[in-house]
């Protein structure tokens, strides 16, 4: 029986309890590094702090980097001030202090065509790893000092000691050298050492990428890529066998989530609505505005699946302002009108009150009933929920306390879904009986990473804002502009408007924060004599500042000047003016939440960021903010800038695999591997049952955990 090509999906590995010849093999991956012969406890140890436990884990531990032996250049070749890495043996190690007590490390190394030293000042530590005929590599500019080259604070590798090594002599005649992360006592040659004990043990692997796959890909096989990852022959081998390593790594991911999906679609029946009807209609009807072409889509594919019978599972994406609320209510009173109640989570209490009174603005005298529901409101047990008086529930995690109950929740809405764990998440939705699930998310990131934290969500994104809205004009300037910006800036305040300006925190010191605040209002209290300047920042209590920003709102305030607090939730449509100073500080994420707080009103507002960036890096985060003004364009412009660093602070929703993490901007493999994915479980490969039952175990090993599968039934 297919595990896959029928009504319901079960288990791969229960229900399939002769484990082929593959799987056996495979689960060796799970075994314990002391199965290893060579490795005892006290290697095992030393693994550990590498977080290796397992054959897989050693197995899988690449290498760093590479030092290819080409471009390694001879001591005898260079030249003073050469950008160079060297690989030679430790020949001297020497530790004095000098009359200004400094210490002073000099590491002497030969390459066998001459000498050349590592230097270092106050980093005795180093010579910790450095003992004499230990190979090493060092990288960095070389120069002359007193006849001897040197090379001060290198990039250094420990590549491990000759003299041990003799088993594996390839390891030092071939041209590439592998260089692993590496631990005391535990140098780049041990790991070598015991990654070939490891790889000697996978004899027999069967591959669990099926090779119609393989070959449809042109992936290399499994145990070859292992051998070459480590022991690469060549660079081209190399690169193929990095790329089969990490295409799998998505590969399984996806057929995880293309399974997942497709067991939601054949077993989850989700809440079966009828036709938008008179609720709905009259909603549309009496809103004070057109909906956006985006807002339609969005509506078109929301109560489409809504009113199929599957489970809806959507992704509603749009930055903040773009409408998603409305559409979402939208949603809500389909749900209502069908005789269930629906549900709205938000991520703060702030948040989930802002939602109430924007829903029952919105909702005018429609005859809906509503609820707050938060830790303060303390309303959660009220029997009108769970007798089905409320109509709509809007609340924070509260909601999800177990004296909430729901008489029959239809549809599940999750504000920033992002902010809450995978449990949050499914405990909202298991207040009721399998409703349909609307996930919402205010924060753009990749289209790559959508495709593997959201992959088996259906995703629609609103890409344009409401009319009317003028938006923002974004500039990047220096100094030279200042005296042309304060001249915008005192047009503005004549005509009646108001002004931010922003000052990047300074460190953790609140003090700093505070002067340069003081130090800005004192300056523009000169240039702009006779206006009202307000002063927001961290050090203040909270009272103090939402009495600020509620003077500001209130225009009694015509300049505010503040550090970053102003992120959170300020609304003040007759704000016309942002100017970030230091704007290079900032991150793009963070700049453009800061510039999305001006242009809400029918004035097109201005954002001039003040910076001299000094980096190439901070100049393509200038020149990237200037160009493109959607969150969307600008997440992948700064993932092409910082390649993964981009993705620290997006908390993922529990697929933060730290080695899918790392192939996110490879949007390409990750296109392809998603397909492949999705293809095999949609059954487009020719594969045997052995095949597949080895793919759905592997997938289920890597994978199994987070994408908690819906394999229990
Ligand atoms: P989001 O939830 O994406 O942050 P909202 O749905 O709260 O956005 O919309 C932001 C503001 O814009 C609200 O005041 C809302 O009433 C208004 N709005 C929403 N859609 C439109 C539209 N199509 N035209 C004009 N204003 C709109
Ligand atoms: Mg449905």
């Amino acid at each position: 029986m297919s595990p896959v090509n029928n009504n319901r999906i079960a288990h791969p590995v229960d229900n399939q309890v002769e484990f082929t010849q593959g799987v056996v093999k495979l689960k060796h991956f799970e075994a314990p590094v002391t199965s290893i012969h060579g490795v005892g406890s006290a290697m095992a140890g030393k693994l550990e702090k590498l977080g290796i436990s397992t054959v897989g884990d050693l197995l899988y531990h690449l290498p760093r980097k590479y030092l290819d032996r080409s471009t390694v250049t001879p001591v005898s070749c260079m030249a003073e001030n050469q950008e160079v890495t060297v690989v030679g043996k430790v020949c001297k190690v020497e530790s004095r202090g000098t009359k200004t007590r400094k210490q002073i490390l000099t590491v002497t190394i030969f390459d066998g065509t001459g000498y050349i030293s590592g230097v270092w000042f106050n980093q005795d530590y180093h010579k910790e790893k450095m003992e004499n005929g230990t190979e090493v590599s060092f990288s960095g500019k070389a120069r002359f000092q007193y006849g001897n080259l040197q090379i001060v604070n290198p990039d250094y590798d420990v590549l491990g000691s000759v003299s041990m090594d003799q088993k594996n002599e390839s390891i030092h005649t071939g041209r590439i050298i592998p260089v692993y992360a590496s631990t005391a006592g535990l140098t780049s040659a041990g790991l070598r050492r015991v990654v070939t004990r490891g790889l000697d043990t996978t004899e027999g692997l069967v591959d669990p990428v099926p090779e119609a796959v393989r070959k449809k890909y042109r992936l290399m096989d499994l145990e070859e890529a292992l051998r070459e990852v480590h022991f690469p022959t060549d660079k081209k081998r190399l690169g193929r066998a990095r790329y089969r390593v990490n295409f799998e790594e998505i590969f399984f991911m996806q057929v995880g989530l293309a399974l997942k999906k497709k067991y939601r679609s054949l077993n989850v029946k989700g809440k079966r609505h009828r036709m938008p009807g008179k609720l709905v209609l009259d909603f549309i009807e009496n809103l004070p505005f057109q909906l956006t072409e985006s807002q339609r889509r969005a509506w078109a594919e929301i109560s489409f699946d809504m009113v199929g019978i599957a489970q809806m599972n959507r992704l509603l994406q749009g930055e903040v302002g773009s409408g998603k609320t409305v559409v979402a209510l939208m949603a809500l009173l389909l749900s209502i009108e069908n005789g269930f109640q629906g549900a709205i989570m938000s991520p703060t209490e702030v948040l989930a009150e802002q939602h109430f009174r924007k829903i029952k603005e919105l909702l005018g005298d429609l005859p809906v009933s509503l609820k707050l529901v938060t830790s303060g409101t303390n309303s959660g047990a009220d029997e009108s929920i769970s007798e089905g008086k409320v109509d709509l529930v809007i609340g924070t995690h509260a909601l999800i306390q177990e004296k909430v109950r729901f008489a029959d929740l239809g549809l599940a809405v999750i504000d920033e879904q992002q902010r809450f764990g995978l449990n949050q998440r499914e405990d909202l939705v298991a207040k009721g009986e399998e409703p349909d699930v609307l996930h919402m998310s205010a924060t753009p990131i990749p289209r790559t990473l959508a495709m593997t934290a959201y992959g088996d969500l259906d995703i629609t994104t609103i890409t344009d804002v409401p009319k009317g809205r003028k938006g923002v004009v974004t500039v990047v300037a220096d100094e030279g502009q200042r005296q042309g910006a304060y001249a915008m800036v005192r047009k503005e305040l004549q005509a009646g408007r108001q002004v931010f300006v922003i000052c990047p925190m300074i460190e953790e010191s609140g003090k700093l924060e505070l002067r340069t605040v003081e130090e800005e209002a004192r300056k523009l209290a000169g240039v702009f004599a006779g206006h009202k300047i307000g002063l927001l920042h961290g050090r203040m209590e909270s009272g103090e500042k939402t009495g600020t920003m509620r003077s500001f709102e209130r225009g009694e305030i015509e300049i505010l000047i503040s550090t970053v607090v102003v992120e959170v939730g300020i609304d003040v449509p007759n704000a016309t003016v942002m100017i970030i100073e230091n704007a290079d500080r900032f991150g793009l994420a963070q700049l453009h939440q800061l510039r999305g707080r001006v242009g809400r009103g029918r004035e097109r507002a201005v954002c001039v960021l003040f910076a001299e960036p000094e980096t190439p890096e901070a100049r393509a985060r200038m020149e990237a903010i200037g160009r493109y003004n959607d969150g969307f364009s600008l997440a992948e412009a700064d993932l092409q800038i910082r390649g993964e660093g981009a993705l620290f602070g997006i908390r993922q929703s529990g697929y933060s695999d730290v080695r899918v993490s790392k192939l996110i901007h490879s949007s390409d493999l990750i296109k392809k591997a998603r397909k492949a994915g999705f293809s095999l479980i949609d059954g487009e490969f020719e594969i045997s049952q052995a095949e597949k039952r080895l793919v759905l175990w592997e997938a289920n090993r890597r994978y199994g955990d987070t994408l908690d599968w819906l394999f229990k039934s």
